[in-house]
């Protein structure tokens, strides 16, 4: 795929968008197929976002592709192309491995309910009522409940069941028992749908799709391409800054950070005082670590699950689990079939939650010795799985909050954008400066790689809307 050097750019188009992760490319996309000129304006030299993927030696490792739920398939047939939708497969083998319980999934309402009934003993009228409870849960629900008074009222005192409903939706969305229930509901009943779904050729292949369904429709794409300032003239978006260039549009979709957005690229001083004490209220949510293991070519490692939720934390908690010595982490296999079409290769990635500041406070020696630690860490527990692990690598690195806060810029190097209430600044940020829009990862519902598209094309019908009216 071929991109536009920033020069060759138009001086105006009708929508900017800023930042090209999944949200940002639907967005454009969607807009493009209204008949609107779009020009993408993306700061790294690839597309994707926290959709993306490196290659070392051999091999290329997935940052974000562990599993989203079914969802994905009807939301990629009607916004972007069946070849995409085609490629959305199943991963059925999830494991849990932990003190309090280890267990094998397909991780789907039938599933759950039958372990929950046979293996956790809780009645089935209970586990029904639950999952009924959960399924009806909506946007515009009551918010006043918390993910704790929820698990309190069907399984009382079960820290081990609270567990297995709540720990892998933490890694999802970095959510917690003390945030609305519906943040956990809605993101659960997803999941349980039909289970846990992958891209199958990776990564790199659903954004070259992506990239080339955004050509097709005729977006002008400019990767490093990083956009200092959106401009604002009497009250209205008029356009963008990138260096010295200034290009106008009426409308401005970013799919920067929604704190980032405000407080860096328009400015405090394009807002009133009142949406800035809303906006001043917005937390961000947790950032992450990982631990890449690339498997020598030619070795062979077994089949230990696709997803693999493993802890020796006594008990499930989310602030444990933010620790930089967290004893809780998921290690993604991916196995040759999750690129058919390359040659036979085996990687593995510990993906932990992490808190920015812990990270952001070392000194550079600290800080390498931090990143040492926490690979010999991941070896430790991916020994108890794969004991020869240390003899078929041949590759091993390391990704802290800092490192994804330098590729995406995000505040705090956030991974699933902001806590719940972001989500009400986002959609009302128009109202508030017209012409600008969000798009993107908040408010946890909104965030994921379903998320993300999802919201893609909320947005992409705001503006539209406010670019006809
Ligand atoms: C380690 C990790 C694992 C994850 N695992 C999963 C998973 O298994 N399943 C799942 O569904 N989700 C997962 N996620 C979350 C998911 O990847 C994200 O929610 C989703 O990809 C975010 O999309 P987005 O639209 O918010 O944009 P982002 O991916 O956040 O991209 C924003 C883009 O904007 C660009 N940008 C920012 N500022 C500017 C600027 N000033 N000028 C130009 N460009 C700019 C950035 O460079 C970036 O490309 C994971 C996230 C992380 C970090």
């Amino acid at each position: 795929m071929s991109f536009t050097p920033l020069n060759e750019a138009k001086d105006k188009y009708d929508v900017i968008v800023i930042g090209s992760g999944l949200g940002g490319l639907t967005c454009a996309n969607r807009l493009a197929n209204a008949g609107h000129s779009v020009l993408l304006l993306e700061y790294h030299f690839k597309l994707g976002g926290l959709a993306t993927w490196f290659k070392r030696k051999s091999h290329i490792f997935d940052v974000s592709l562990h599993g989203f739920p079914y969802g994905m398939v009807k939301t990629c047939k009607k916004y972007w192309t069946k070849e995409i939708r085609d490629s959305i497969v199943q991963l059925k083998n999830i494991v849990f491995d932990n003190p309090q319980f280890s267990l094998k999934t397909t991780f789907d309402k039938t599933n759950f309910s039958n372990l929950l009934v046979d293996r956790f003993k809780i009645s089935r009228s209970v586990v029904d009522s639950f999952f009924e409870t959960v399924n009806k849960m909506n946007f515009y629900d009551d918010l006043a409940m918390t993910t704790r008074e929820l698990f309190e009222k069907f399984f009382p005192g079960r820290s081990d069941v609270h567990r297995f409903l709540m720990e892998p939706i933490t890694y999802a969305n970095g959510s917690t028992f003390d945030e609305p229930a519906i943040t956990y509901g809605i993101v659960f009943s997803n999941f349980m749908n039909k289970g846990v779904y992958t891209f199958k050729g990776g990564t790199d292949k659903l954004i070259g799709l992506m990239g080339e369904e955004l050509q097709r429709n005729g977006v002008t794409i400019c990767t490093k391409a990083k956009v200092d300032r959106v401009v604002v003239e009497n009250g209205k978006v008029t356009g963008v800054a990138v260096g010295e260039r200034i290009i106008n549009a009426p409308c401005v979709v970013s799919n920067s950070g929604i704190t980032n957005t405000i407080y860096n690229l328009a400015g405090r001083e394009a807002f009133s005082e009142d949406f800035l004490g809303t906006i001043d209220k917005v937390k961000v949510n947790n950032s992450s670590c990982q631990v890449y293991f690339g498997i020598r070519s030619g070795e062979v490692i077994p089949e230990i699950g696709d997803l693999l939720f493993t802890s020796t934390s006594e008990d499930f908690s989310s602030e444990e689990m933010l620790n930089i010595d967290t004893k809780s982490r998921t290690f993604s296999v991916y196995y040759p079939k999750t690129r058919p079409d390359e040659k036979d290769d085996y990687t593995v990635v510990a993906s932990m939650n992490a808190d920015y500041d812990a990270w952001a406070s070392l000194s550079e020696e600290e800080y390498k010795k931090a990143k040492e630690d926490m690979i010999e860490r991941c070896f430790v527990d991916l020994e108890r799985y794969i004991p020869d692990i240390r003899q078929k690598y041949d590759w091993v690195e390391a990704a802290t909050p800092r490192t994804f806060n330098r590729y995406t810029l995000h505040t705090k190097g956030t991974s699933f954008g902001t806590k719940f209430e972001g989500l009400d600044v986002s959609r009302n940020l128009f109202k508030a400066l017209p012409g600008l829009f969000h798009v993107g990862s908040v408010g946890i519902i909104m965030s994921g790689w379903l998320g993300a598209i999802n919201y893609g094309v909320i947005v992409a019908n705001d503006a539209d809307a406010y670019l006809r009216s």
